[in-house]
């Protein structure tokens, strides 16, 4: 079974910038780390294989720093990793993004089941596992919290709603996202980390994907980010003090004059 997880290297913490004359999210100089819910896919991708056998792979798309995310996730046990990367690449919205991983993951070949996170900390449109699975014409299910079982060519998940779950069989080959709720990712292993160090991670551009080379980037992005700013969060604080029965009381006046009470 052939297993590819899909995970995106985002600016670490929630204080993204953005470029005010491209509407791009700056990367230059900014730490980044593996999307947190990728963690999860990562995990149930090494987690599918040590159930039922395999090979996992990561793949990303990115500019080339984005190296060091599949490294990491091959430090936790992936056994192999490609980053996409490519100035044609830049620009992308959803679809474009999406496009260009399906071409990746049919370049890989032989796929049993994508996995994806359910949304990305920057971005978080989760859009781009259901574009992965529409351009390559495949299934898909999300908000996965469970794997129950994968047999005769077929997966049983349990999906997370809202206040139910559901039970959804699907056939191979499949695309799933996955929730935090679903594992608790582990932590890189030194064995893990020394091969990560070492193995070649090869990088495809845009003419080894081939496809329609005017469905990437900005050209085959039909949405535009017309404008974007920050929001400026105003933090007020005041300090009471005094005796504990009085305290209690001030507090529920304080909270009151706010509406919460
Ligand atoms: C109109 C528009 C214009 C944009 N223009 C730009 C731009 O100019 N420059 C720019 O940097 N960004 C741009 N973006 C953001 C860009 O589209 C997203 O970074 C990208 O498509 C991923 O979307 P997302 O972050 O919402 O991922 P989600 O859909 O929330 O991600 C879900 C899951 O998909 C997988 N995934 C997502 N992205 C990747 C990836 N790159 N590689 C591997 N797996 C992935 C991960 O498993 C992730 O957990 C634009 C977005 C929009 C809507």
């Amino acid at each position: 079974m052939r297993i590819i997880v899909c995970i995106k290297q985002v600016p670490e913490g929630i204080d993204v910038k953005v470029d005010p004359e491209t509407k791009r999210i700056v990367r230059d100089g900014v730490k980044s780390i593996i999307n947190p819910y990728d963690l999860y896919a990562i995990e149930e991708g090494i987690r599918l294989k040590e159930r039922f056998g395999g090979e996992t792979w990561v793949i990303s798309m990115g500019p080339p720093q984005a190296e060091s995310a599949i490294r990491e996730a091959i430090g936790m046990g992936i056994d192999n990793g490609v980053l996409l990367s490519d100035k044609k690449f830049a620009g992308s919205d959803t679809l474009a993004t999406s496009y260009t991983l399906s071409l990746g993951i049919k370049k890989i070949g032989n796929f049993d089941i994508i996995i994806c996170g359910r949304e990305t900390l920057d971005g978080s449109t989760g859009q781009v596992g259901p574009g992965i699975a529409e351009h390559l014409g495949i299934p898909y299910i999300t908000y996965v919290s469970k794997i129950i079982d994968i047999k005769e060519g077929k997966i049983e998940c349990k999906r997370l709603m809202e206040d139910h779950y559901e039970i959804i069989k699907a056939k191979l080959p499949v695309l799933i996202n996955v929730v935090k709720e679903i594992n608790e990712p582990r932590i890189p292993s030194l064995k893990n980390m020394l091969r990560a160090k070492k193995i070649e991670i090869p990088i495809w551009n845009a003419e080894m994907l081939g496809g329609d080379q005017s469905l990437f980037g900005q050209e085959g992005s039909p949405t535009k980010v017309i404008d974007v700013w920050t929001q400026t969060i105003k933090k007020e604080g005041r300090k009471i003090e005094g005796e504990p029965e009085k305290l209690v009381e001030e507090i529920i006046n304080e909270f009151k004059k706010l509406g919460v009470l």
